[in-house]
């Protein structure tokens, strides 16, 4: 079976040791306070190298989201349909993930979301979100 696994590297070593115990972090820049996400090695918006990890809260808002019909790659094609979304997490950064419980329906943008980490074929932590509030009815 195809299994999909990330590059972890030096830079993204903590964040996957964190997302295989279910813990998303981000980035904070200890000079500006801007709060990034994929793992860079420099604050987007200062170029500081003087950041830390930070804890995500799991909190967010769903910007925009797609039903996924044809499979990327072998390894989701067990997984059709599937629904992709982009939510704003409440510390700033948008976060590219699956959106569950909501079959193959898209979700209403704007919804609050909350952001876990789950298990993967090849043992990474698995972004995933699920709606909150009256959105999460809907599914
Ligand atoms: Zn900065």
């Amino acid at each position: 079976m195809a299994v999909i696994r990330p590059e972890e590297t030096s830079l993204t070593e903590h964040y996957w040791a964190q997302a295989r115990l279910g813990q998303v972090t981000l980035q904070r820049c200890e000079a500006c306070a801007c709060t990034w996400h994929p793992p860079q090695p420099a604050c987007p918006d200062c170029q500081s190298t003087e950041w830390r990890w930070l804890p995500a809260s799991g909190a967010g808002t769903l910007v925009a989201n797609a039903v996924v019909r044809h499979a990327p790659h072998p390894a989701a094609a067990p997984h059709l349909p599937y629904v992709i979304c982009m939510v704003q997490l409440a510390e700033g950064p948008l976060f590219l993930c699956n959106l569950l419980d909501h079959g193959d329906q898209a979700g209403p943008p704007g919804s609050p979301v909350r952001i876990s980490l789950g298990p993967s074929l090849a043992g990474y932590g698995l972004p995933q979100a699920r709606l909150e509030g009256p959105a999460a009815a809907l599914g």
